[in-house]
């Protein structure tokens, strides 16, 4: 994945604003579609939560 940082608004929860974000991709609501940025720490949570979900869903036997 490559980080494009930009300055703006972070979209997952911690209404962060001017702040620097990473785009994460379109989110899709309704037949809209929206940029949705992310700042370094929700990042990091977002990373976080989804290696959680990955370790979860490896088979046991490796
Ligand atoms: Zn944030």
């Amino acid at each position: 994945m490559q980080e494009h940082w930009v300055t703006g608004d972070c979209w997952l929860g911690c209404e962060r604003t001017g702040v620097p974000v990473i785009w994460l991709g379109p989110l899709q609501w309704d037949g809209q579609h929206a940029p949705v940025h992310a700042c370094k720490p929700c990042l990091d949570r977002l990373k976080a939560q989804a290696l959680a979900y990955f370790m979860q869903r490896r088979p046991a036997a490796v």
